[in-house]
């Protein structure tokens, strides 16, 4: 078990997160669940279980039960070079006042609790988001005029756009932005515990 004030995340948690974890690495989809607290209880619960691209976002939306309050996330990410939160991420955590917000890869599983302090919050994560999105938004649209031949022949299916872009060197290098100014934000703004 892990303490995370006085509150506990039990063992059988823990498996569950390794149990999600291993199927991500096999399937590449994000999964995840909320993590609610009980009045008068040190156990801390699991709530509303979420699978696909849009997990962490449907995590911020799902509610515990009546009575309980939210805790915090976990979620997965299918690259372990990913065992951090992404602006996304950390927007989110704010937005819920998440007391911990964890990620699970096939290297580790990390919990980001926050720090109050200077500059962290919710409208500096969201100025951060903001940046990463309309880089990559004007990246790609670069990319699409550059790799146009190569992705002509599917130019109207979006995913399949958007899956060739993300593997070009550009794209790439671009995501290593994203990572170093993210885990800038984070090393500033959570205390960082593996569990
Ligand atoms: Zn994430």
């Amino acid at each position: 078990m892990t303490k995370i004030g006085k509150f506990i995340i039990s063992n059988e948690i823990k498996e569950e997160m390794k149990n999600l974890v291993n199927k991500t690495s096999k399937d590449n989809i994000e999964r995840g669940f909320n993590l609610c607290e009980t009045p008068g209880k040190k156990d801390i619960q699991i709530a509303s279980k979420c699978i696909g691209n849009f997990c962490s976002l449907e995590l911020s939306e799902s509610k515990c039960k009546p009575g309980d309050k939210e805790f915090g996330s976990f979620h997965t990410h299918p690259s372990s070079d990913v065992n951090f939160m992404s602006s996304s991420d950390i927007y989110s955590s704010h937005l819920n006042k998440e007391k911990v917000s964890c990620i699970g890869t096939s290297k580790d599983i990390n919990c980001f609790i926050p720090i109050k302090s200077k500059g962290c919050n919710k409208s500096t994560s969201y100025e951060l988001r903001k940046k990463q999105i309309s880089r990559g938004m004007k990246l790609e649209e670069e990319l699409e005029i550059k790799h146009k031949d190569q992705l002509y022949p599917f130019r109207m299916d979006y995913e399949k756009v958007h899956n060739t872009l993300k593997n070009t060197s550009e794209m790439k290098i671009n995501d290593k932005k994203d990572h170093t100014e993210s885990k800038e934000y984070l090393n500033k703004c959570f205390k960082k515990i593996e569990i």
